[in-house]
């Protein structure tokens, strides 16, 4: 196989694989779910599934990459994602994007962006909006530094424990 037709069935199967991950977002709506979904894959399989389960689970934090991602790391017995991609039906939120970065993921892709999201009514643009342009001060949630001295304590336990697994 040529590098140029190599590189034409990639294309081909992140298509396929982002039409899935619609396909997953859309059949959510149908089910009570968010409009989201996602997956991760792995040497051009696809590894694992995630739909929006927010309402489903009550769990603010299940979102279609997330959901994906636990999958994933459940279904390879790992907590790195290193050498797998995300295919996700719309741009992730901040808390998705951190996800994958934690996951170490490969790749990320996207159909829908923040814009799509927010015509929705979703935070995803709010969000980052706040990350990138709003002081902390502003934000709807307060966040306070209280500096105990011992505030260091559990990472002077990490750094002192040999046998300690890296993430
Ligand atoms: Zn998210």
């Amino acid at each position: 196989m040529t590098a140029h037709t190599q590189e034409a069935s990639i294309q081909d199967l992140k298509r396929a694989w982002m039409e899935e991950a619609i396909s997953l977002a859309t059949n959510s709506v149908m089910n009570g779910g968010g409009p989201f979904g996602a997956l991760v894959a792995k040497d051009g399989q696809v590894v694992a599934l995630g739909n929006n389960q927010v309402t489903a689970t009550l769990d603010p934090t299940a979102h279609a990459e997330v959901t994906a991602l636990r999958a994933a790391c459940k279904e390879l017995d790992t907590f790195s994602l290193e050498g797998c991609v995300l295919i996700t039906s719309c741009e992730p939120c901040p808390m998705c994007l951190s996800s994958a970065l934690w996951a170490r993921v490969d790749g990320i892709v996207y159909s829908a962006d923040r814009h799509d999201a927010a015509v929705a009514g979703f935070d995803d643009r709010k969000f980052y909006d706040l990350f990138d342009k709003k002081p902390q001060s502003s934000w709807p949630t307060r966040i306070e530094h209280l500096d105990l001295p011992n505030r260091t304590a559990p990472f002077d336990a990490w750094l002192a424990k040999s046998d300690r697994i890296d993430y």
